[in-house]
């Protein structure tokens, strides 16, 4: 699809409103509590094969996004067609062609296990299936898992090693731990950090067979809170599943051709939805942008003002410079538009049936930001609710809107309902930031491979009325126009 017509005005209007306490709340405290798991779903049949469509989902997200950071994160979604099964894929920069190659030789592989009729076949082809695949996957991610490896040898090991050594030293009985310590040198090399050379196959798998064993249950109790350098040990527990991911997606990915042999019988086809272009923040000038400016904006009643700023000096610095010099920094970020969200518009806009019947659901590589999992939260067609890591990243946009494009009017109406609400949450997880004092949240990674699990889930409030303008507002909101305004008089 061209990317014509310039930007919609909504994006300059509502989206500034939206991003000024964004920023103040993301100076704060970028993470946004625990991370949320994903719903639950009950275990009767139907919703087996529900799970399995997510599992395959996501795994089909999570092998494509063979490298590690922002550019490679990816999507997926299934659309049900006459053809067959449409596999839509999406990352947050443009997907690669490799990346459609590789994707194309696993769902061939699949699809040779879900043509079988008889149980023999079947087993015998997935059990074929499953080593094909997980040779397939370590190839592909071996930029990411090498990435793991390195990092567990240049920051885990020797801190570990020389903090099990003293324990064995202080504890007779320490069998468990002489174990682990054995298979830590097998697998990444000695205290030194040299390593024995496993094949990167080798070692997937190996981390892949320790999940259940006291190899793992070892590292974690060196994890447990309070503990020293439980949090060496516990990024050591989340790379060895990181690494063991490849062996688990692969029996994901030939389970699901195996149970949903009805859903996947015409086949598969590849597509891909382009990315999104960077843009800027829509700010006022750099005069605009200080702390004292943005804050008088979001309140008209003086008294409020002043409450707000003195509960804002007493979090930050006396001077409010670390927050003034952080928003003129964020201002200079460039937007984009996530991979879960490009592939939510592509399916709104092309009106595209889901595969599963009734279930809306985007796979993804890594749990949802706090935004995004906001944005599908809110949105009006009751996507499945993602799992989220919930942190602010500033340089997130909603789905881009081009005026004259069609269909427009009805995407901005759905897309401003969306943000009003989003504005109105943010706002309030501000405030209460403030109220709060609470002290920042101790930095976590992204993906969910880890010891430590949500907390229950902290889902927003689920209401679809857009909230009423905000009387406090000096007069922001008021200087919008209508929709109506907007399609008829562009700016
Ligand atoms: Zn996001």
């Amino acid at each position: 699809m061209p990317r014509p017509l310039g930007i919609s005005p909504i994006r300059h209007k509502v989206t500034r409103r939206f991003y000024e306490p964004l920023l103040l709340l993301h100076a704060l405290s970028p993470i946004r509590g625990e991370r949320i798991k994903s719903e639950i779903i009950s275990d009767d049949p139907e919703s087996n094969h529900i799970q399995l469509r997510r599992s395959f989902t996501n795994a089909i997200a999570y092998i494509c996004a063979y490298r590690k950071g922002p550019d490679h994160v990816a999507a997926a979604a299934l659309e049900k067609t006459p053809q067959g099964v449409v596999v839509w894929l999406c990352a947050n920069a443009d997907v690669e062609e490799g990346v459609v190659t590789f994707l194309k030789g696993v769902l061939a592989c699949v699809y040779r296990v879900v043509e079988k009729d008889s149980m023999e076949d079947l087993h015998q082809e997935a059990s074929l299936a499953t080593q094909r695949l997980a040779s397939m996957i370590v190839d592909f991610q071996a930029p990411r898992l090498n990435a793991y490896r390195a990092e567990i040898i240049k920051s885990c090991i020797l801190p570990c090693h020389e903090l099990m050594t003293g324990y064995v030293r202080g504890n007779g009985n320490a069998l468990e731990v002489n174990n682990l310590q054995q298979w830590l040198r097998k697998y990444f090399g000695d205290d030194t950090g040299g390593c024995t050379g496993p094949s990167l196959f080798d070692l997937s798998k190996a981390c892949y067979d320790i999940r259940h064993t006291q190899y793992l249950k070892t590292v974690s109790m060196f994890a447990g809170q309070g503990r020293t350098r439980h949090e060496t040990f516990e990024r050591l527990y989340k790379l060895l599943g990181k690494l063991g991911k490849p062996l688990k997606s692969s029996k994901t990915l030939t389970e699901a051709a195996t149970k949903l042999a009805q859903d996947f019988a015409q086949g598969f086809t590849v597509k891909t939805v382009r990315s999104s272009v960077p843009q800027q923040l829509p700010f006022r000038g750099k005069k605009e942008a200080t702390i004292e400016r943005t804050v008088h904006r979001m309140f008209s009643d003086s008294s409020k003002k002043a409450e707000f700023m003195e509960r804002l000096r007493s979090l930050v610095s006396p001077e409010e410079k670390e927050i003034d010099s952080f928003l003129q920094r964020e201002r200079a970020t460039k937007t984009r538009v996530h991979a879960e969200l490009l592939l939510i518009d592509h399916f709104e806009r092309n009106s595209c049936n889901f595969l599963g019947q009734g279930e809306k659901y985007i796979g993804c590589s890594k749990p949802a930001c706090y935004l995004c999992h906001m944005y599908i939260t809110h949105h009006p067609s009751h996507y499945a609710i993602p799992a989220s890591h919930n942190k602010v990243y500033v340089a997130w946009r909603p789905p881009d809107v081009y005026i004259r494009e069609p269909g427009a009017f009805r995407l901005l109406q759905v897309q401003e309902r969306i943000l009003l609400r989003m504005i109105d949450l943010v706002r309030k997880d501000l405030f209460s930031e403030i109220k709060s004092h609470n002290m920042r949240l101790p930095y976590h990674t992204d993906s969910t491979t880890g010891i430590t699990t949500t907390l229950e889930s902290m889902r927003l409030g689920e209401t679809d009325t857009p909230p009423v303008a905000y009387p406090g507002d000096l007069g922001i909101l008021s200087s919008i126009p209508s929709l109506y305004n907007i399609t008829k008089h562009p700016i």
